[in-house]
């Protein structure tokens, strides 16, 4: 009991000392330790007797509760709510030096600020496993070698066990490291010969990752070399630059030159990109292209080979680091350039934890380290759009594909006259047949994975339902199962309907059921699949990928996994089945999307010297969406919706915030809510409007019910200082164990 009330009053000095600084003089600076945990307060200790104290950002092993934590230093205080008798002194320093640089450790302090989010789980969750777990953060290495008294006793002809002969062969003359001796099975050897004296170890830098080849690239078009150029005379400083470059038309060149130049000033660059997994050939591309070591950093990765990149960038020896969003929060000791390819992507925003965008942190990182930052993509997000617009953002076009192919014409398929087949209306199957025989590659997009999305009963109207979300089962004819692709529920495939005994039909399509039908028509083409049904583990989509470059597969046919900056130099036809997806989506980025989505898979055809053709199936052909897409193009389209996002009060001309909750109970969801909605600081004079409680868009999901509160103003400030009270309000309030909250700050998704 005594120690929760001293828990308390910890958390709420430290909550003091964040905002009024009390002036307390004393010897020894008091350590304000954060864990690696969802808590939002952190706790006070004294540095070790006699040894100098721990700085911000320095990990320390403290006595927590009963037993031993890993806790990071946030901050040094002059005083604490407790007397200093009764804090307790930290165990051990693990860090001799901080993890992180002044400037990415300032983004991660921020960053727990803006997010409202416990400052514990963002710098643990900015670090690899291993690290948090305690592993050394230095890349030296335990080398053994033999001593003098070692080298004398072998000289005078010491008896040794063969065991022990091998082990002293193996450290030879220049040593061994301690990884190599216990792999080859010496440890004993290595404990009796260092007992005696005749091994001693010392400590060496790992040696760094190995160099790229360095060889030169193409000649620049003009567009790319007066890119190259803006950005280059500002290196040094920060600026922000906006480069909107059609599929094709050489992004990542750009990107290679600036690296070169920051390279060349000893410096180095971080390359955000969306998906790692996805994009090997872009690694590939800079280790062939760079003369400096390059690591990549991502989620999956062995935890070993993490560590290892992320010390060999912290430590400087990989100058370049290409990683997903995390890779944001790598400490490089010389920034010199921030790259964010393809900033639209849906993928840089965190969905879950800590709910930050890492396009967004890495601006801040760019302006804290005082280097350029460059937002690249075919299909810029509207806010960087209206950034640029603004002046913030500086704008550079390449508005050309480097290849000779033009533009891809653009038609688009009314179904209602052309009634689909198995989700292929007559001129795409026409198209196909017409481009195959042109020996060209055939790309057909859809972008809903399994046979058919429903399962309905032809007798009584029933469809599959899942049993713990407010969604339908997805039919999966090949595995015999239906499942919910929300949750993940699975069941056997039913052989009549359970409510009245009548005939079943999978209705609509998914990839699995256009395969068959491709397959059918198609039966001379080989045709490769490529979604989350069938590229399961790492190399089956180099695999894919592999078959459509080499020409083996005539047809690709799959889901976004295609859209993401793949070079397919000879599909010379882009097929969209199911525009008409994203038409009527109830969240306000869902035309959005939609639009990025339809000219980054356009932009798949034609990317070698033949022109390109892509077909767009809708049943709305007059769409608003559609038609100012297809005659004004991606800008005028984008320029168009945010007229329409201005009037109507959504981003980028609002801030929003989402309080989203969600148990097993309704009711506790609702209740939960209107209490955080009544326990708020005066929001009319803060220029805040919260609206709701209201359902999530899928009101259920895997048994819990969620609902959500959105908090919008017109002024981020007054946004930002409504939540810093608000969340501790929050906090205070005491739901059922079983209810879960999150707030979000600049969701990506509202509906
Ligand atoms: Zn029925
Ligand atoms: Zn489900």
């Amino acid at each position: 009991m005594a120690r929760r009330r001293d828990l308390a009053r910890a958390h709420r000095a430290f909550r003091n000392l964040l905002f009024k600084k009390k002036h307390l003089t004393s010897s020894a600076p008091i350590l304000q330790v954060v864990f690696d945990t969802p808590m939002r307060q952190g706790f006070d200790y004294l540095p070790a007797a006699g040894a100098p104290p721990p700085g911000p950002g320095q990990r320390v092993r403290v006595p927590f509760g009963r037993r031993r934590a890993i806790g990071i230093v946030a901050a040094h205080a002059e005083s604490s709510a407790l007397p200093r008798a009764r804090l307790k002194q930290v165990t051990q320093s693990i860090d001799t030096a901080p993890l992180w640089d002044e400037a990415t450790f300032g983004v991660l302090r921020w960053a727990a600020d803006y997010y409202h989010h416990p400052l514990g789980d963002v710098l643990f969750g900015a670090l690899p496993k291993r690290l948090r777990e305690g592993a050394a953060a230095s890349r030296e290495e335990i080398v053994w070698r033999l001593s003098a008294a070692g080298h004398a006793g072998i000289a005078a002809g010491a008896r040794l066990g063969s065991r022990q002969r091998a082990l002293v062969a193996l450290v030879g003359e220049d040593g061994e490291v301690l990884a190599a001796i216990t792999a080859a099975g010496h440890a004993a050897e290595l404990r009796a010969l260092a007992a005696r004296g005749w091994l001693e170890s010392f400590a060496r830098s790992a040696p760094p990752p190995p160099a790229g080849a360095g060889r030169p690239g193409p000649v620049l078009t003009a567009d790319q070399g007066a890119a190259v150029a803006a950005v280059g005379a500002s290196l040094g400083r920060f600026a922000a630059f906006l480069l909107h470059g059609v599929t094709g038309s050489g992004k990542t060149e750009v990107y290679l030159r600036l690296i070169e130049r920051v390279l060349a000033t000893g410096r180095g660059a971080l390359v955000l990109v969306p998906e790692i997994a996805l994009t090997p050939q872009l690694v590939a591309r800079f280790r062939e292209r760079l003369a400096a070591p390059v690591v990549a950093l991502h989620s999956s990765l062995a935890d070993g080979a993490r560590l290892e990149a992320w010390r060999a960038a912290s430590s400087g020896s990989a100058p370049v680091v290409i990683g997903t969003r995390s890779a944001v929060f790598t400490p490089m000791p010389a920034l010199g350039l921030v790259v964010v390819d393809e900033e639209h992507d849906a993928s840089y925003k965190q969905q879950e934890g800590f709910r930050y965008s890492g396009r967004d942190l890495a601006l801040m990182r760019a302006q804290r380290a005082g280097v350029p930052a460059v937002l690249g993509s075919a299909t810029p997000s509207f806010e960087s759009l209206a950034n640029a617009a603004a002046g913030r953002y500086a704008k550079l076009s390449l508005p050309e594909r480097t290849g000779r192919a033009g533009k891809p014409r653009v038609t688009v398929i009314d179904l209602r006259v052309n009634t689909a087949r198995d989700g292929l209306s007559p001129p795409a199957m026409a198209a196909i047949e017409r481009h195959l025989a042109d020996r060209g590659q055939v790309l057909v997009f859809l972008n809903r994975r399994g046979y058919a999305p429903t399962m309905y009963c032809t007798g009584c109207g029933w469809m599959a339902p899942c049993k713990a979300c407010d969604a339908r089962l997805t039919v999966h004819l090949a595995r015999a199962r239906l499942v919910c692709h929300h949750c993940g529920a699975e069941e056997a495939l039913p052989f009549a309907c359970p409510q009245c005994g009548n005939e079943l039909a999978p209705v609509g399509e998914g990839t699995e059921r256009v395969e068959t039908t491709l397959k059918q028509l198609f039966p001379g083409a080989p045709l490769v699949r490529i979604d989350r049904d069938v590229i399961r583990r790492r190399g089956d989509l180099e695999e894919a990928l592999g078959s459509v470059a080499d020409g083996r597969a005539r047809i690709l046919l799959g889901t976004q996994m295609l859209t993401k900056g793949h070079d397919f130099p000879d599909v010379t036809l882009v097929v969209v089945l199911a525009a008409d997806q994203g038409l009527f989506g109830a969240d306000f980025r869902a035309g959005e999307r939609l639009a990025q989505q339809i000219v980054q898979v356009a932009g798949r055809a034609g990317r070698g010297d033949r022109p390109g053709e892509v077909l767009i199936q809708t049943s709305y052909p007059e769409h608003p969406l559609l038609t100012s897409l297809i005659t004004r193009g991606y800008e005028g389209f984008a320029a168009l919706a945010l007229e329409e996002r201005r009037a109507a009060g959504w981003p980028p001309y609002a801030h929003l915030a989402l309080l989203r909750a969600d148990a097993p109970a309704r009711a506790d969801v609702y209740e939960f809510l209107e209490a955080a909605g009544a326990a708020t600081p005066d929001a009319r004079r803060s220029r805040v409007r919260i609206l709701g409680p209201a359902p999530a868009a899928l009101a259920r999901r895997a048994g819990r019910h969620r609902a959500q509160l959105l908090v919008e103003s017109p002024a981020r400030g007054a946004l930002q200082a409504f939540l810093a009270t608000w969340v501790g309000a929050i906090a205070a309030l005491k739901p059922p164990r079983a209810l879960r909250w999150s707030l979000d700050v600049d969701p990506s998704e509202v509906d």
